[in-house]
């Protein structure tokens, strides 16, 4: 057992009962995991942060159970619904069991060792991510009702499998704490001497799990990735938004002549070129020429345009833009104007590949908005592909869904 240094909160031994509205029990019985705060209707006590509450319906029988969180608006974040169960380590082990069960053909692969085990409410674990990078794993929270389960939580890492090193992330709500976690903070085992490589589809890339953004690597965008290499041949490719150069390396082996990887962070395009160098001349052409830009897209892809450069295929894949449903009409003008820039450095017949990773903003919206910006700029879109998520990112609720991207010729 990892047992860790830290005195972790401690939960009360009284669980906390709740009622709430007949709208929440529609919506706990079908499978939704938050109970906002205005929903509950009766609360027997006030709880602490990782509190178990325990959800009755109006017949007074069990209909769920959840972690309370009194900071949140989001007030019990369910991990468990319809029939009773204890919830103690065993009970989070058997979670992430069936999780990593789930990702069995990434889990199993010779090729591919960077992937999510553990997808949040997605796996019946709301607020609490799990990511692997070859031998390390990232255990990033969203609530601080995870705090006084942590140790369950290591000690369910360890039933089928054993990290040399387990890294602990916390969102922006949580890095401030009275318990001495941090953002970056080891769990377990050493800091790692140099960079820490992982694989995907073969390929290798570098990833700082203790303070790269998200939890070092946007293992979502795998397939998309791949799906990119398979486009490039022979192709200059234009990576907005870049990061550390994902789509760029798979760009590269794909056979594109050319790729320029474009990003804000210094940091990730440095990063970039020495994914570049991770992967030479195994499996990436020494003919393809990369080249790292520093900068903001808007800008960098406008002046592009004015120096009249050109590329074969746009990858555009800007954080996200919609954090509340208030930002939703912004972020859609934002992804037209990424579009209508994309095309203007567009060659004739080249690729647009836009995606957007703003749940506020749905698919329908998403595919809309770029095409009525395809036809502001008088051209139009032959569509190749819509993706959404990978397996190990799975979509069990109506807001797990997130992640679209369109591929696209563009005559
Ligand atoms: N495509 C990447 C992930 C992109 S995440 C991958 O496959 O790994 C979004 C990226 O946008 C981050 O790396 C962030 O640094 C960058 N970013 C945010 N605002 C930006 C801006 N205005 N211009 C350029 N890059 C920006």
């Amino acid at each position: 057992m990892k047992k860790l240094k830290i005195d972790l909160p401690k939960i009360s031994k009284k669980r906390i009962a709740l009622r709430v509205t007949a709208a929440a029990e529609r919506a706990i019985r079908s499978g939704h995991p938050w109970i906002f705060e205005n929903a509950i209707v009766h609360q027997s006590h006030q709880g602490k942060s990782g509190d178990l509450a325990v959800i009755f319906d109006k017949k007074r029988h069990f209909l769920a159970i959840g972690l309370y969180d009194p900071d949140s608006m989001i007030r019990v974040r369910i991990i468990h619904a319809l029939k009773p169960a204890t919830v103690d380590k065993h009970f989070f082990a058997e979670k992430l069991n069936t999780a990593h069960q789930r990702r069995a053909p990434l889990r199993d692969s010779a090729h591919t060792n960077g992937y999510r085990i553990l997808h949040g409410e997605n796996d019946g674990m709301p607020g609490l991510v799990i990511d692997r990078y070859a031998e390390t794993l990232v255990i990033k929270l969203y609530t601080a009702a995870w705090f006084p389960h942590l140790q369950d939580i290591v000690d369910a890492t360890e039933k089928d499998f054993s990290a040399k090193r387990i890294v602990l992330r916390l969102s922006d709500r949580v890095k401030e704490n009275p318990h001495k976690l941090y953002d970056g903070m080891l769990l377990f085992g050493e800091k790692p001497e140099s960079p820490i490589i992982f694989k995907e589809n073969g390929l290798n890339f570098e990833v700082d799990p203790l303070r790269g953004q998200k939890t070092g690597f946007f293992l979502d965008q795998r397939e998309n990735r791949a799906r990119v290499e398979k486009l490039a041949k022979g192709k200059r490719v234009l990576n907005a938004f870049s990061y550390t150069g994902g789509f760029s390396v798979y760009a590269a082996r794909g056979g594109a002549k050319e790729v320029v990887s474009l990003d804000a962070s210094k940091v990730a395009t440095e990063v970039a070129k020495r994914n570049f160098g991770l992967n030479q001349p195994a499996s990436i052409a020494e003919s393809c020429i990369h080249e790292s830009v520093t900068g903001d897209a808007f800008d960098a892809m406008s002046k592009m345009k004015k120096e009249g450069r050109l590329f074969d295929m746009v990858i555009i894949d800007p954080p996200s833009f919609a954090h509340k449903k208030s930002q939703r009409d912004g972020a859609i003008n934002a992804y037209k104007k990424l579009t209508r820039i994309g095309l203007g450095i567009l060659a004739p017949n080249g690729i647009l590949v836009q995606a957007s990773c703003s749940s506020r903003v749905d698919s329908d919206l998403f595919f809309n908005a770029i095409n009525i910006a395809t036809q502001q700029v008088g051209r139009r879109l032959k569509e190749i592909e819509r993706s959404s998520h990978a397996l190990d990112h799975p979509i069990d609720f109506h807001e797990g869904e997130y992640l679209k991207c369109l591929f696209a010729t563009v005559p």
